[in-house]
């Protein structure tokens, strides 16, 4: 009897225990990270956890993600640091429809006007405020619910969305959400060229299930797919929706003792891509029972 009852309590320890790991996993502490340009008129206004970009244009400034809602206040200052405007932003843009890179949409949807443009497959979970999200909708942790917000337009894989001088791809790279987004721009730096990648989001959280997923029957597939197209796009400049995908504070701290501008690293991102792939196939097998 008294074994049966430490194995309980073992098991039930054990299960706190990994609770616990899965919640630290979904949020690590963020700190504020200095605003800074990357590239031509492509700088970086996110903190050391969530990453956050404003290009700048002849017509006003696109902004691609917004954090949590409370980030907003430091992304606001963060632009004005670099000595811009907040209220340019004329173009809103997410690299998916979770809290952390669109929570604050909302806000700055109202604030400063802009249209807030969403690929078709993350529309509802915007406009429903995280609800209808496949593995999230139902939880119950605030951090994955915000404001509500309408979309104003609904982008298809391949769509080109235009401000002034520039021009940005959305690609479709489904799986993490069902409407998961890379953005790909050319970027202009001492007269020479970049393709720039912000790669959206090719991790496999914990829970999600790849094999009868009913909330999201085409799940691996679309992570098949998205792992195709990304290791098929040209990338010179490489970064992402979290700034450890790219090792973001090792390459600030970069940036001005080297001579080659360390966000150029073609090489990380072919490694990044290819380790996220090996990651997926290996979860799936697992699922499947493979392995
Ligand atoms: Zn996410």
């Amino acid at each position: 009897m008294m074994k049966l009852k430490k194995l309980i309590y073992s098991i039930f320890l054990f299960n706190l225990i990994f609770i616990y790991s899965e919640f630290v996993q979904a949020r690590p502490e963020s700190k504020p990270f200095p605003p800074f340009r990357i590239a031509g008129n492509l700088y970086y206004v996110g903190d050391n956890y969530q990453a956050d970009y404003l290009i700048v244009t002849t017509q006003g400034n696109i902004l691609i993600n917004s954090g949590y809602e409370e980030d907003v206040s430091k992304i606001k200052a963060s632009i004005a640091k670099l000595g811009f405007n907040y209220n340019d932003i004329k173009l809103f843009l997410i690299s998916h429809a979770h809290g952390d890179h669109a929570g604050g949409g909302a806000i700055i949807a109202k604030e400063t006007g802009a249209k807030y443009k969403v690929m078709d497959a993350d529309v509802s979970v915007i406009e429903s405020g995280g609800k209808s999200d496949f593995q999230y909708g139902n939880s119950h942790d605030p951090e994955n619910f915000y404001k509500p917000v309408k979309v104003d337009q609904a982008l298809h894989d391949g769509d080109k969305v235009k401000l002034g001088n520039m021009v940005l791809t959305a690609h479709l790279t489904g799986g993490h959400t069902k409407g998961c987004t890379t953005w790909t721009m050319k970027i202009m730096e001492k007269s020479k060229i970049y393709n720039v990648v912000i790669v959206g989001g090719p991790f496999v959280n914990p829970g999600y299930k790849l094999v009868h997923n009913l909330k999201y029957p085409t799940i691996a597939e679309d992570y098949k797919h998205t792992f195709q197209l990304l290791k098929s796009l040209p990338c010179d400049i490489f970064l992402g929706a979290h700034g450890m995908y790219y090792d973001l504070e090792k390459k600030y701290a970069l940036l001005n003792t080297s001579l080659k501008n360390p966000f150029i690293d073609p090489a990380g991102y072919k490694k990044f891509i290819d380790l996220k792939e090996k990651d997926f196939f290996s979860e799936w097998a697992k699922q499947k029972g493979d392995a």
